[in-house]
């Protein structure tokens, strides 16, 4: 059996082969200074290619901005297309080696990034804060949910079975086997700018194969600090690699990946309408696609439900991130019978929420993470109430700063609200009132978006049928958060292709290959 010391010899011979910018020795580690130093051995300020820490090759740069403050926490290579095809040519390059580990030398890779994960995980969610801006606390346990999936893969890798199919024809015998795809392209959001990659990541090194990411322009120090612990874990050069761009280059770069015959796989988080944009890039190649787009969650609360339980599942659901998340309950249906109870209570526990800079002990709502994201909030409040809803609490920015927005309840809100329609992705709680069963099914499956969906009931019958015909790929009863690596992350419709997480998010990274044997 090839022992991990040997694989990463293999592939560092492999790695001389590579361009000359490949070939740049990795940085050292970037010293103490200012605001970083809460977590200075892992701030990086170069992109990764082909286990070299780079700058590009025009020297171009763009700033990273604190959403809480507005100061400037690093500049960060914008590179284009040639850089990311050196990366694309690194990954390639490297997955001929990759491939060829044991399914056990990738599992303990994959074990000593969660392991690293954990033991920095104070860190590694000091950088989330400063650059996406949600509390602390919850950044820490992003951290634990992102390290969760090396974990889960670390293990699920190991057991990738193929099958020996029963004999259909005397002098044959077939077979099927799992082999990795390839190269995978991974494009990930800024809500969750760890653990978004780490879901796909795990599932692709535990399945063999390599990894180009471009994480979002606005929270590229954590995929780079990703980087740094995957250089210490051992990870392989050219394994993972970082391509770090601005907005003004990210159509390119999409672009570029999408169509490059040597990337067998793309797999996305973010907006509907820019996964479109790669489904259809990726046509020309016709690249394997994981596609984990926009939800639009319905959180149905029926009379027989424990309000007490459905309100405090409401504020996990809704202002967890600051509802910037995709499976943040975005409109709350609220049967009659319960409506003036949970509507009182949940005004009571907004009230209750803390709005500041993440860093800060006791906050609880950092900042949206730009001035664009407040923007869409408040034209979702102002269409309702000018349609009628009445707001209750909330509703404005903050006083702390333009990117920062009061938690806001809004109730009658009417079904022809833009809120019902469209995905808020902040701290707005639009409460809609039905009557019957039928009336909450009809308005919450009335969206093409397909991911997360809530209710609360205490009707064994009703949780049945409505679990059942709910048409989203998630469904939490009578629960609030429910994330999980050992849970499948799925959205039908058009929230999206594949699954992530669970036991079925590595197939997502694998090829089934028939074989059959003749003359038996
Ligand atoms: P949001 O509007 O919330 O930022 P996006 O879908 O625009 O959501 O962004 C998610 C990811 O997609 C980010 O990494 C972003 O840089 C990337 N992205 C945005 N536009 C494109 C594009 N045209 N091609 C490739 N990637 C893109």
């Amino acid at each position: 059996m090839q022992s991990s010391m040997t694989c990463v010899r293999l592939m560092k011979q492999h790695s001389s082969r590579l361009p000359a910018l490949l070939r740049l020795s990795p940085r050292p580690v970037t010293t103490q200074i200012g605001s970083r130093r809460d977590y200075a051995s892992l701030h990086r300020d170069q992109a990764y290619i082909g286990g070299a820490w780079v700058s590009g090759n025009d020297g171009n740069t763009y700033p990273v901005i604190n959403p809480a403050n507005g100061v400037e926490i690093g500049r960060i290579p914008d590179l284009g297309v040639a850089e990311t095809e050196d990366a694309i040519k690194a990954a390639y390059q490297a997955f001929q080696v990759w491939r060829e580990t044991t399914a056990k030398e990738r599992s303990d890779i994959c074990r000593k990034m969660f392991n690293l994960m954990m033991t920095n995980q104070e860190e590694l969610a000091k950088i989330i804060t400063a650059e996406n801006g949600k509390p602390l606390a919850e950044a820490m346990g992003e951290i634990t949910y992102g390290a969760s999936f090396f974990e889960w893969f670390a293990e699920e890798g190991k057991r990738c079975y193929g099958d020996i199919v029963p004999t259909m024809t005397k002098s044959k015998r077939m077979l099927h086997m799992k082999q990795p795809v390839g190269v995978a392209a991974m494009i990930t959001p800024w809500n969750f700018p760890n653990a978004m990659i780490t879901r796909k990541l795990g599932a692709a090194l535990a399945a063999g194969c390599t990894a180009v990411i471009k994480p979002a322009e606005d929270t590229p120090l954590s995929a780079l600090a990703l980087a740094a612990i995957a250089e210490e874990a051992g990870v392989p050069p050219g394994v993972v690699n970082v391509v770090t761009c601005s907005r003004s280059n990210v159509s390119q770069v999409g672009k570029h990946l999408c169509k490059s015959p040597l990337v067998a796989k793309i797999s996305f988080t973010g907006s509907t309408a820019v996964g479109k944009i790669l489904l259809e890039q990726s046509a020309s190649t016709v690249k394997r696609a994981s596609m984990e787009l926009g939800g639009n969650a319905p959180f149905i609360v029926f009379d027989s439900a424990s309000v007490d339980d459905a309100v405090a599942g409401a504020i996990a659901s809704k202002f967890r991130g600051n509802g910037q998340t995709c499976v943040c309950a975005n409109r709350l249906l609220v049967q009659d019978g319960v409506y003036d109870e949970f509507c009182g209570k949940l005004r009571d526990k907004i009230s209750q929420l803390v709005v500041g800079d993440g860093m800060q002990p006791g906050v609880t709502q950092g900042p949206l993470i730009n001035d664009r994201a407040a923007e869409k909030v408040e034209k979702h409040v102002n269409d309702a109430v000018s349609k009628g809803a009445q707001l209750i609490i909330g509703g404005k920015r903050h006083q702390l700063g333009r990117s920062f927005f009061e938690p806001t309840l809004l109730t009658d809100v009417p079904k022809d609200a833009l809120v019902c329609s469209e995905e808020t992705f902040g701290p707005l709680a639009p409460v809609i009132r039905f009557t019957t069963e039928e009336e909450a099914l009809i308005m919450a499956n009335s969206t093409d978006s397909g991911l997360a969906s809530y209710f609360y009931s205490n009707d064994i019958g009703q949780i049945w049928r409505v679990a059942e015909k709910l048409e989203f790929g998630i469904v939490g009863i009578n629960e609030g958060l429910v994330s999980s690596e050992a849970g499948a992350f799925t959205g039908i419709k058009q929230s999206g292709l594949g699954t992530e997480g669970s036991k079925y998010g590595i197939n997502e990274y694998l090829d089934i290959k028939y074989a059959c044997f003749g003359g038996i």
